[in-house]
């Protein structure tokens, strides 16, 4: 599942060949993905010019010259792929259709936009973009990491007297935009807390210091997503992954990278996720 770094690297990926283009041609291959598609949707795409290309959360916003925007949402399997452009030195031949290939839009200046998504947790919508986030899919979203409405005095609020494990407290949307199982895990780490530490047990202090490690950790992972755009953009085209050397999570048994540090990394099970940690470097 793409958390907001992988996001904001398809966003980034998608930049070059979209914004300021008009949408020449739209295929929609089948009524719906996780939910159906507006009615209409080939038709109010197509002639569109797109303004601008935002991400709030883990959702990707075209914002059409109708008034209208494209939100689209990778899912658990959704991939993106980009052909027929230049970008920098690499051109991708457009492929052959393939399976899944579930909307294709053509661009003015000849970039086809491919979304492929086997699984079909993907979703795409048009909204009104004058309503900003009252979109039932954003309506709840808290803050942005990167936002000024992310701060200290916030954080310190918001988790206050709550008695969830910090684990699932960073989890919730509502507390912070884009967070996911992955970064959580190495914020955590980097915290030094113990993921299923009690939220309202922990000082304040402590609490305001999850900001900036927060920013820090999603920061770096945008950072290698941007390299692994520029290094393989991609051998295929294709958008959304990237490699990118974990801290904690998927490290199971392997030595705790802290110097001095002798433990192993853990994993526990909390609320059907797995979580990744130092039993010696996290309390
Ligand atoms: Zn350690």
């Amino acid at each position: 599942m793409p958390e907001l770094p992988e996001v904001e690297t398809v966003r980034r990926g998608l930049e070059p060949a979209m914004t300021g283009q008009t949408i020449t041609h739209a295929a929609v291959n089948r009524p719906d993905l996780r939910w159906p598609f507006p009615p209409r949707m080939a038709e109010r795409l197509t002639g569109a010019k797109v303004i601008a290309l935002r991400r709030r959360s883990k959702y990707i916003l075209a914002d059409l010259s109708t008034g209208e925007s494209l939100l689209m949402h990778l899912g658990m399997s959704g991939r993106i792929l980009i052909s027929g452009v230049l970008q920098g030195d690499f051109h991708h031949d457009h492929p052959a259709p393939a399976k899944h290939d579930h909307v294709v839009l053509t661009m003015g200046n000849g970039a086809r936009i491919t979304f492929n998504d086997a699984r079909r947790f993907g979703a795409m919508d048009l909204l009104d973009t004058g309503l900003g986030d009252a979109h039932p899919l954003l309506a709840s979203i808290g803050p942005e990491p990167f936002g000024n409405g992310f701060n200290e005095s916030y954080l310190t609020q918001r988790l206050k007297n709550r008695a969830t494990p910090i684990k699932s407290a960073l989890l919730d949307q509502q507390t912070v935009a884009g967070l996911g199982n992955i970064y959580v895990c190495e914020v955590l780490y980097r915290a030094g807390l113990h993921p299923a530490r009690k939220v309202g047990d922990l000082p304040a202090t402590i609490v305001a210091g999850l900001v900036p490690l927060i920013r820090d950790v999603l920061a770096e992972a945008i950072e290698a997503g941007g390299s692994s755009l520029r290094d393989y953009r991609q051998a295929d085209g294709e958008l959304g992954y990237f490699q990118h050397r974990f801290r904690v999570y998927g490290r199971e048994g392997e030595p705790c990278t802290t110097p001095e540090c002798t433990a192993d990394i853990q994993r526990i099970v909390q609320s059907g996720r797995s979580s990744f940690f130092c039993p010696q470097c996290q309390r």
